[in-house]
This record gives structure tokens, sequence and C-alpha cells, in this order.
């Protein structure tokens, strides 16, 4: 890990926090309400070590196995590992025994599967539901009118923890987002007239978490604006 990297990386995370903070005082709110979730995919592991060295804890991934390389040679370092990307119905039992955190459980099967297939010595796995807020042919999540019944359903499974809603909005929202970022809020408020405990809005990426966080969002999901720009993937 040359020092210049390591350099980069540390600008790079101490100005997110400092927008992190500056959106919460804006906003009325205490710094600490919002977490910062570093998306470390792509990245190599080296890089994501620097970030934990740099005080870092809670990091997400999209792809499985490339993710489980970065979670086994991190194993000796206590790190949060959260689940962001598409699931495949024959990936949950990887993503069940490795991860703490799944934003994007969608449907019953994946809720059903991963409950089923949660080690017992581990604690119930926390999980949100990805919501399609923009109703977009291209995305993952279930329409917002879909959201309470898939909650009763995970309430119901003993090994996960429902905690909130995800969404992604659309890249091109003219608002970045914020209309998007309001109505997923609204659907969690609204799920949580019968459902108290709900404590998560996974909502806000580099181009748009200021306005996330002033839309309530409790976890941030970030990677270009801390790793820099991805590389294609192959
Ligand atoms: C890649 C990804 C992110 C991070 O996006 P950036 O724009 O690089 O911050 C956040 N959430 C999800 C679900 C992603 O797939």
């Amino acid at each position: 890990m040359g020092h210049s990297i390591t350099a980069t990386l540390a600008g790079r995370y101490q100005r997110v926090r400092e927008q992190l903070e500056a959106a919460c005082l804006e906003a009325g709110r205490p710094a600490h309400d919002v977490s910062l979730i570093a998306v470390s995919k792509t990245r190599p592991a080296d890089e994501v070590a620097a970030l934990a060295d740099l005080g870092q804890r809670d990091f997400a991934e999209n792809y499985l196995q490339e993710a489980l390389d970065k979670i086994r040679i991190l194993a000796e370092r206590d790190l949060i590992w959260h689940f962001i990307g598409p699931i495949q119905t024959n990936k949950t039992r990887d993503i069940a025994a490795n991860f703490d955190w799944v934003h994007s459980v969608d449907r019953d099967k994946v809720a059903r599967r991963l409950n089923d297939q949660r080690p017992p010595e581990l604690s119930p796995l926390n999980v949100c539901i990805q919501v399609n807020i923009d109703n977009e042919d291209s995305k993952s999540g279930v329409s917002p009118g879909q959201v309470a019944a898939l909650a009763e359903l995970i309430a119901g499974l003993p090994r996960l923890r429902l905690r909130g809603l995800m969404a992604i909005p659309r890249a091109d929202a003219e608002d970045c987002g914020r209309g998007a970022f309001r109505q997923l809020a609204m659907t969690l408020s609204s799920v949580s007239n019968t459902m108290p405990g709900l404590d998560t809005l996974s909502m806000g990426m580099s181009d748009d978490f200021t306005v996330a966080i002033a839309e309530g969002a409790t976890h941030i999901r970030i990677g270009t604006a801390l790793f820099g720009p991805r590389p294609a993937r192959p």
C-alpha cells in the first residue's frame, strides 16, 4: 500500500466525514444519527484495511465472491459487513453466514432462506427491505405498496431482525433524489405504525448523501467519494 494512496484515502475520508457532519448540523440532527458505510466493491483488501486503520468499521459489498475473499483476509479485524447487491437464491447461504447486515432483501423466498441459513451461533441477521422507489424496470426492490406484506413476513422470522428500508433513487433525478428519499421515509413511518422498532433508512450515495441526510437517512452508502472512481468490472 503506497504512502500516497493512504494519504489520498485519509483526505477523502476526512472530507466525507466533514460533509456528513455539516449535513447533520444543517438538518438539526446529531452526527451520530448517521452511520457511514464504506462501499468497497472492486477495491482491494489493502484499501479496506487502510480505511479501517483510519477508524472506519462498516463496509459494504455487492458481489459475493469478491466480498468473501476480503472478509476472509480481514477476519482478524473487527469489521461490520453489509451486503447491498442483488441476491440470487443460490447465494443466500454464504450471505447469511458471512454478513452482519443485508440491505437488499426484496422477496419472500430470499428472506426465508436467509432466516433458515443464518448460523445458530450468530446473532440474528439485520435486514432492510429494498424498495424500488422510482418504479424503474431495471432495478430490484419491491414497490412501496408491497413493503408492508414483506415486512410482516420478515417480522415472523426469528433469525432475521428487520431494521428498515433501503432504496437507490434513479440516477438522473432532477431533485437529486429528494422526492424519492422523502417517499422512502414516509413508507418507513407508515410501516412503523403497526411495527415499532424499525430504525433504519439506508439511503444516500456519493452524489446525493447530503440530500438523503436532510430527508432522514440513518445509513449512507459511500463508494466513489471515499475510494475514487471505480474501475469497470471485467
Ligand atoms: C455501488 C453502490 C453504492 C455506492 O455508490 P457511490 O456512488 O460510488 O457512492 C451504494 N449503494 C449501492 C447499492 C451500490 O451498489
